[in-house]
This record gives C-alpha cells, structure tokens and sequence, in this order.
C-alpha cells in the first residue's frame, strides 16, 4: 500500500510533517511510469502543438519518445531501489528525449536519485525536490520569468514546502504553466523570437504540468 498519499495529505502551514513517514519505498514506480507515459502520449499533439507557436514543433515527440523509452523498462527501474531508479530513468531521458528539454528533465531526475533517500518522507522529498530543480537551472543558465520548465517546477517546489496536497500541487503546477503566457521567452529557442513569444504556453512548463499532476494524481489515489 502506498504511504505518500498520508505524506503529502499532511496540511500544517509550517511544512511539520503529520502524516506517516518513511512508507515510499511501498511506492509502485511502475504505475507511476505508466502514468506519466500515458500522460505524455495522450498529450503528444498538444505539446508539439504547442512548440509550433514559439519553437520547432518537436518537443511532444520528443517526450514521448523518452517516456516510451522508459516506460519499456519500467520493471527493471521499479526492481531498484528509489534513488538508483530515479538516476537510471534521468539517464534514460537524457539518451533519448533529445532537444534542449532531454537533458534538463534528465539532470532533474538524475539530481532527484542523488539526493532523494530509499525510504523519503515529505520532508526529504521536498528538499530533493529543491536540489534537483536547483541543478537544471545550473544546467540551463536559466531562472524562473524566462518562460520555461522551471516556471513551474518553483512553485511547485514552493508549494511542497508550504504542504499543500497533492490536488492542491497539480492546480498550482497547472496555473504556473498558464502563467507562462503573457510572458517573454528568454530561454531556448522561443528566446529568438523575442517579444512574438509573448502569448503562447511554453512547451516544456506544458508538459512539467502534465507530469506534476500525473504523479499528484496517482500518488493521491494510493496506489
Ligand atoms: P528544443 O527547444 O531543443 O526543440 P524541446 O522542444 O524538447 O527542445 O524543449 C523545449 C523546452 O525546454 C522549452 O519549452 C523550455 O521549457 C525548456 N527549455 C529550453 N531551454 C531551457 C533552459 N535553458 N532552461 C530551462 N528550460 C529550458
Ligand atoms: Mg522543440
């Protein structure tokens, strides 16, 4: 049975953890993969849609790529242990989403493996969480306001560590992605287009959405 659910259902406005801790190793990470690669393949048209507008039209082919690509090994990820099968699945991303996007969803979850323990609480969650989105602005010389991924992996950050629930965190991830669209592109390739970014979803804050709620959702249902 898995124990996140009472984690992220904790609500104190100070982040102190309530619920039961230390029960992710019961997570079914095959489930959450088939999730996520079935969210990404459901949505595919709509984020390539998406870099259409402000980029070059690829970036839902290329998650889907990267998600199928995982998702064919989701038995042998979910036989590890959390942190290495979070570092062998941002490996897998980056090998083969491609893109600009490829290796910052890679570092993100490569990074999440190395901070992430076996068996984390809400507490250990969020400060990985933290650290791994820490390591794609590194690896993207980017901040959030630049109308990217990271857009909505800060609030989503910030709403963990105000203990919000999980249909609380993949509303907010939701907004976050809208709220990429008034905004200027100044990173990645809708970067060039300067102010005719202005006015489109970003691709990557898309998809980021997509993900934030699928794991929100399937966490939240005890698995
Ligand atoms: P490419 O831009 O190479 O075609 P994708 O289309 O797969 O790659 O991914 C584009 C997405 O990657 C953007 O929508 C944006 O969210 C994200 N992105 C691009 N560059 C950066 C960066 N420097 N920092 C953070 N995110 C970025
Ligand atoms: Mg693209």
């Amino acid at each position: 049975m898995l124990q996140l659910s009472n984690d992220l259902s904790f609500d104190t406005a100070d982040g102190v953890e309530t619920g039961n801790s230390g029960d992710m190793a019961a997570l079914n990470l095959s489930r959450l993969i088939a999730a996520a690669a079935d969210a990404i393949a459901d949505h595919a048209e709509a984020l390539t849609a998406l870099d259409q507008a402000i980029g070059d039209g690829d970036h839902g082919l290329n998650m889907k790529r990267g998600f199928e690509a995982v998702r064919g090994e989701a038995e042998a990820f979910s036989a590890k242990p959390l942190p290495e099968a979070l570092k062998a699945i941002g490996t897998k991303l980056v090998m083969t989403v491609g893109g600009a996007s490829g290796p910052l969803f890679g570092t993100f979850f490569m990074a999440l493996g190395k901070e992430i323990s076996a068996e984390p609480d809400r507490v250990n969650l969020t400060t990985a969480f933290g650290k791994a989105i820490d390591a794609v602005a590194a690896r993207g010389k980017s901040q959030p306001g630049q109308k990217t991924m990271l857009d909505v992996l800060y609030p989503v950050h910030q709403a963990l560590t105000q203990g919000k629930i999980a249909s609380e965190i993949a509303d907010v991830a939701d907004n976050a992605a809208e709220a990429t669209i008034p905004m200027r592109a100044l990173r990645g390739r809708a970067s060039f287009l300067g102010d005719r970014s202005i006015g489109h979803m970003d691709a990557g804050a898309r998809s980021t959405a997509l993900l934030v709620r699928t794991v929100a959702e399937t966490i939240g249902e005890r698995t």
